[in-house]
Parts: C-alpha cells; structure tokens; sequence
C-alpha cells in the first residue's frame, strides 16, 4: 500500500494547512467530473483515503507509530532503524555451487624444467548418473511444499517496541526448498550428486615452486542438485634431489675435479636432468670456481626462456702418492717459481665458500 505523504506529496512534517491544500490541488486534477481515465479514478482513491488518514490528527499520529499496520508499516520501520527492507527471501534454491578443492601434488625437480602433463585421482563429489542431479527418481518432480505454499518461508506478525514487526524463518517442512522431493533418487538419497574418485589430468607448468597454488577452473566438487562444480586447487611440492638443487630457476650442482685436470684443463660431459651436459674445465681452475652453462636451468613460470645450470668445482688433491709420482711432483715443484703460503679470511668449509661464490654471480 502507498505511502499517504508521498500520495499527497508532502513531507512528514507538514501542516494540517499543508495537507490541505495539497488534497484541493490533486483532487481538482482528478475528480472523476474533470479526468475520466481509470489511472485518474484510482489515484483519486488513492488521494482522498490518505487525506482522510492525515487530516485527522489521531488517525495520523496512528498512521506515524504504524499501529493499524497499513501504509506506514512494517517495512518503513525497518528500514528507519535498520537500514533495509524486509528481506523477501522466497525459497532457496537446491541447486548451488560445489566447494572448491585443494590437493598436494609432489614433483620431482626435473619435472618442473618443462614442466610436466600428469593423471591424478582426488576424491571428490560428482554429479548422480542416475538422476542427473535432478535429485528425483526418474518420472517424478518435486511437488510444491503445502505448508508454506511453496514461499519457503513461514512468516509470523510479532508485537514489539517497534510496533509489529514481521519476522520470517525457514519452512520447517521444506527446509526452506518450497518444494518436497517426494521420491528421492535411491543412488544420490536425493541430493542430485554422489562421492566418487575421479581421475584428472592436471598439468605441472614449467618453473613451478614449492608452496604455489594453481587453481583448476570448474574440477572441484560437483554442487547439490545438479549445481555447477567448484574449483579445485592444486599446491606444489617440488621434492628433493639428491644432487641439483635450486636457486630461482637456476641449478645448482658441485663437481670433483682431480687436481692435474685442474691444472691442465679438459673437458667434461656430465648427466643433466634434461641430458647430457658438455663444458670445459680451463686450465688453472681454482676450487669454488663457478662453470655457468647458459640456459640449462628451470623454464621461466609463465614465461620463455630458462635459467642457467651452474656447477661449482671442487679440486680433489690426491692423498698418496707413489714414489715415483712423489718425485714428478717435486720436479715440478722445483721448476716452478716458489709462492709462500698466503693468509686470508676463514671459511667454515668447502660449501660455504661455494655457496657464497654462488651467490657473487
Ligand atoms: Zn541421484
Ligand atoms: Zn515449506
């Protein structure tokens, strides 16, 4: 029903004269006698009543507490003290959107190189092959719920300082549905989806880190009723190996020279994770010297190109030497301009001094 002040278009606090002379105005626009259209004969009505309400005082100071519950209701008073209107919810819907999912999937290191196609199974809901999420046995619907006639809702007036206030809750018997399943598909027990293992495929992308989260668009779960499907997240742990670690998308790997091929230099092949890798060793390298092999490293995430494979030496001087090989070493000694000894800063061990090289690149 209308409100009677915005039918006389005035404002709450205006004066009997007001109300008045506002009535005279639309009454001469609408009178029957002056404006036969049937729009005209109901907002005259419309007119009068709200003049009879508002012209007389205690009608009116009912109408503002609301108290006969008309016009000025229930719904003006929610929203003055609470900001909205009354909620007309109608009933929910069975169907909704399945919950998303998260699943762990551990890779191993040359797996995230390229990156990597995999089949995975996740327990998961997916949608009943019998009822086809419709939740009913087959030839069957649901039927309108008669307790609530289908609204879901059960509203009851409840008298308060407010004056009546309306309150809705759910229908006890729908659960709020509005209907009633009233044979319910035996195989999903009428929720239109079951639990089932799924198999998907999923791919690792190239550069992938441990603690990433890929969001699988529409493999979560299937919803109740036939409802779209979730999303399903997938976090990465990159396991492990025994050899190449990583920095970014750089490897990272040591390798044990012997002495004389340090000295002399030579050239090396050694077993990639993505193949066989060729590099020299140059004459005169030095313990914690870096050999950097370009683009021999982890695929960018999302991006071209690949980082590098860097291979920390290590000289391995030989501990026993035969007498013979004990002499070749003191001719050599001998031949050589002698080097004292030199003094520099500590280092904790082999490792550290590689990872800080490492870290200078
Ligand atoms: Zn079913
Ligand atoms: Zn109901």
């Amino acid at each position: 029903m209308a409100d009677h002040y915005e039918v006389l278009g005035v404002d709450r606090a205006a004066s009997q004269d007001d109300i008045k002379k506002a009535y005279r105005k639309l009454a001469r626009e609408l009178h029957p006698d002056v404006n036969p259209g049937s729009d005209a004969q109901e907002r005259f009505k419309l007119v009068t009543h709200a003049y009879d309400v508002l012209s007389d005082p205690k009608a009116r100071e009912q109408y503002d507490l609301g108290g006969n519950g008309q016009g000025f209701g229930f719904g003006d008073i929610f929203e003055t003290f609470f900001g909205a209107g009354p909620q007309s919810a109608g009933p929910r819907s069975r169907r909704e959107r399945g919950q998303d999912a998260l699943i762990r999937v551990e890779v191993e290191l040359n797996d995230v190189i390229f990156g990597r196609k995999r089949e995975m199974e996740v327990d998961t809901a997916v949608i009943c092959e019998t009822c086809q999420g419709t939740c009913c046995t087959q030839g069957t619907q649901p039927i309108t719920c008669d307790i609530c006639k289908g609204a879901g809702q059960i509203q009851r007036t409840v008298r308060s300082l407010l004056g009546n206030v309306l309150t809705s809750s759910p229908c006890g018997s729908c659960h709020g549905f509005g209907t009633i399943i009233q044979s319910p598909c035996t195989t999903c027990g009428g929720q239109g989806r079951v639990r089932a293992r799924k198999k998907i495929s999923i791919e690792i992308p190239g550069g992938v880190e441990t603690g990433v989260r890929l969001q699988l668009q529409g493999q979560g779960e299937a919803g109740p009723a036939g409802g779209p499907n979730g999303d399903l997240y997938m976090e990465v742990k990159v396991k492990h190996h025994d050899v190449f670690s990583r920095s970014g998308d750089d490897l990272l790997a040591t390798l044990e020279i012997q002495m004389t091929d340090a000295i002399l230099g030579t050239d090396v092949e050694i077993k990639g994770l993505d193949g066989p890798v060729k590099f020299e060793i140059r004459p005169g390298t030095q313990s914690a010297d870096v050999v950097t092999v370009k683009d021999r490293g982890i695929t960018h995430l999302r991006g071209t190109g690949r980082g590098d494979l860097k291979i920390g030496i290590q000289v391995v001087t030989p501990g026993k030497l035969d007498a013979k090989q004990q002499e070749l070493i003191r001719q050599f000694a001998g031949v050589r301009k002698a080097t004292p000894p030199t003094l520099t800063t500590f280092q904790q061990s082999m490792f550290q001094k590689l990872r800080d090289r490492f870290l200078n690149i």
